[in-house]
């Protein structure tokens, strides 16, 4: 056991958006960016200026995401081209961003082979580079690329690549499992060596899947040393992918003693987070993922839940409320209690744990979720629907009739072309409304409609936006009650002042699904705006 601090370093954005099926938008991005800052991650490697327009629309303004370090991913400069002359490098280096991690060789076969360039050449784009992040970025930190293949091939070479970046001025070093085949004797040796070699440097590890032992493979390195350690946010990440950080923190923090930005309290908003971020990117969260997933503190019948229900630590290996999870076999127990209590107390909403509306008001978010609403991303419906129970909320507004048509026709010109047409109807302070619109799809088209009613009446709602809208559809198997498929639909809101937030609509109908999004949004800032 330890109180040594560790530095948690988050690539969900840049290796993570390697997963098969991910597709970040910039709103995905900047919300999860936040997300992990809020929860207390040191550094947010928000992608890689100069390679997609994501990634340059990202970086083209300034996050604000508090103590967190905001950092820019590249490649060092080129063979041949200095490092002010680069417009690979230059792209990293004029992002916004607080930070830089830059990536080079480190295996000798590599540089000879792939690249094709001098050993020498190599070392020198490796320190120069280094040194130009320096000169302009708070922290400049280098990616040894195969480090650990190439250690055991040249471990001489190697180590000159972790002394190239030192020469140019490192914040860290890290070293990297590019193809995730190391064993964790392996990884222990090999970062102790380096430490040995380098008393100095502040090593960061970075660890791939492939052989299953990226958090094994992790937590060598910081055995043997290294401080920094690199990971995604549910192990996403190509292939097998990275090493999964809510499998390292509590490991790091609960199991090893390690200190870390994220203050140990804040340890329960684990489960929630690591399901934030799944619904966000439309994944059903992996029930069997350690310390999170709903089946982590599942006992099923017979000796095993008796004995948990005795004393789990019969066949616990940490109390789940530690991690926010929950035991599943106790269904209104004080651990759901606190969870939402806590997540209450997030959105500004103070109850006292012996309210009497509470028990009611837990069954019914319990019952929500159970039944495909997903609020750990949907805080503004989440806020709603305990105002609504605990001193409800003004009808601002309600939605009644609606009709969607879309049709599919070719037009004059020949061109085919999808139309949608909405007509709503709604009642606002006793007057109904009925609005008509046209849209490039049918929520646009009903969206239009709603909006188009309601600004008259509460101008206040013409400045809002949507940033994001996210549909899926939930099979009737991942629900015991019901037998058809639900559409679950996530919207994130913008208004002029910058403000976002989020909401979730569940229902049969996609449309409908989407309009009590809608509603939930538009209710939501009328709130807020007085
Ligand atoms: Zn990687």
């Amino acid at each position: 056991m330890t109180g040594d601090r560790i530095w948690l370093f988050d690539t969900t954005l840049r290796d993570g958006g390697q997963t098969r099926g991910i597709d970040f938008t910039v709103a995905d991005k900047q919300f999860i960016a936040q997300t992990l800052a809020d929860f207390g991650l040191d550094y947010i490697e928000g992608g890689w200026p100069g390679a997609n327009p994501t990634d340059d629309q990202f970086f083209s303004e300034k996050q604000n995401l508090g103590t967190a370090q905001l950092v820019a991913f590249g490649m060092t400069r080129r063979s041949g081209r200095s490092a002010e002359n680069d417009p690979g490098l230059s792209a990293i280096l004029n992002a916004h961003s607080d930070s830089s991690c830059l990536v080079g060789k480190s295996w000798d076969f590599h540089v000879t082979k792939a690249l094709n360039i001098s050993l020498e050449e190599n070392l020198a784009m490796i320190s120069e580079s280094v040194a130009a992040a320096k000169a302009c970025k708070q922290e400049s930190m280098f990616d040894c690329e195969h480090y650990f293949d190439g250690y055991k091939a040249n471990s001489e070479y190697a180590l000159k690549c972790v002394g190239a970046a030192l020469a140019g001025g490192a914040d860290w070093v890290i070293l990297c499992d590019t193809n995730g085949g190391c064993l964790p004797e392996e990884v222990f040796d090999i970062t102790a060596a380096t430490k040995a070699a380098y008393p100095e440097c502040r090593l960061g590890i970075h660890c791939h899947n492939d052989a299953g032992m990226a958090v094994a493979n992790t937590l060598a390195a910081v055995r043997a040393g290294a401080r920094h350690v690199q990971g995604t946010i549910n192990g996403l990440g190509e292939r097998c992918g990275n090493a999964d950080l809510i499998t390292l923190i509590p490991n790091l923090m609960i199991k090893m003693g390690f200190q870390t930005n994220i203050p140990v309290e804040k340890l329960p908003r684990l489960t929630s987070l690591a399901h934030a971020i799944d619904e966000r990117l439309n994944r059903l969260p992996d029930p069997h993922a350690p310390y999170v997933g709903t089946a982590a503190f599942a006992h099923k019948g017979g000796l095993h839940a008796s004995a948990a229900q005795k004393d789990p630590r019969t066949y616990e290996h940490v109390s789940p409320e530690s991690v926010g999870n929950q035991r599943s076999y106790l269904i209104s127990d004080q651990t759901g209690k606190s969870n939402i209590l806590a997540r209450f107390a997030e959105v500004g909403i103070e109850i006292d744990p012996k309210d009497s509306r509470l028990d009611g008001l837990i069954t019914e978010v319990k019952d929500k979720e159970f039944n495909g609403w997903a609020f750990d991303s949907a805080e503004a419906s989440f806020e709603l629907l305990a105002r609504r129970r605990l001193d409800g909320v003004a009808s601002f507004f309600e939605i009644g009739r609606f009709r969607v048509m879309d049709e599919r026709r070719f037009n004059a010109r020949g061109e085919l072309v999808v139309e949608s047409e909405a007509t709503a109807s709604l009642i606002v302070n006793g007057e109904t409304h009925h609005e008509v619109a046209v849209g490039n799809g049918p929520v646009n088209a009903v969206d239009t409609a709603v909006r188009k009613a309601l600004v008259k009446v509460y101008p206040q709602l013409a400045d809002v936006e949507l940033v994001d809208y996210k549909v899926r559809i939930l099979p009737a198997s991942d629900r015991s009650s019901g037998t058809a498929a639900v559409t679950r639909v996530l919207i994130e809101f913008q208004d002029s002042t910058g403000l976002r937030w989020r909401t979730v609509g569940v229902s049969a109908n996609i449309i409908d699904a989407s309009v009590n999004a809608l509603s939930d949004g538009m209710c939501w800032k009328l709130i807020h705006s007085g």
